[in-house]
């Protein structure tokens, strides 16, 4: 999508801190980390929020392959003995802020709950 940021950076149109990429989906740094460890992961084909991954077709395939790519970028950064948050915000009530759906992969802290 034209003016998506994160098609641009999956593109490599605009940089970033790349963690992992596979034809599907890059893991990047976020810009402003809220955390020690603050990696987004997204799917390489635009798609615009969650709801509307669990809309389309393949959603099942599509979030199970980004879920365990992003277990295996925390595995891949030390996160597992502590843990680690994947969240995902849709729309205005999440507070999505990019509308190319997204996972946040939060670790080298403990979280607070519930969140804000
Ligand atoms: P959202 O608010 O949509 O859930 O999350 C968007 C995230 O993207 C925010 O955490 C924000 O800091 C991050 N972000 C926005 N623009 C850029 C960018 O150009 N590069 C990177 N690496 N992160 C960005
Ligand atoms: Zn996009």
């Amino acid at each position: 999508m034209a003016d998506c940021i994160f098609c641009k950076i999956a593109s490599g149109e605009i940089q970033a801190k790349i963690v992992k990429r596979t034809p599907e989906a890059v893991a990047f740094h976020d810009l402003l980390p809220q955390a020690p460890v603050h990696v987004l992961i997204i799917p390489t084909t635009h798609l615009l929020a969650m709801r509307d991954v669990a809309r389309g077709p393949g959603g099942d395939a599509t979030l199970g392959r980004l879920m365990l790519f992003a277990a295996e970028v925390a595995t891949e950064l030390g996160l597992d003995p502590g843990g680690y948050r994947i969240v995902t915000n849709t729309g205005a009530d999440g507070g999505q802020s990019v509308f190319h759906m997204h996972l946040h992969l939060l670790g080298g802290r403990r979280m607070g709950w519930p969140p804000g």
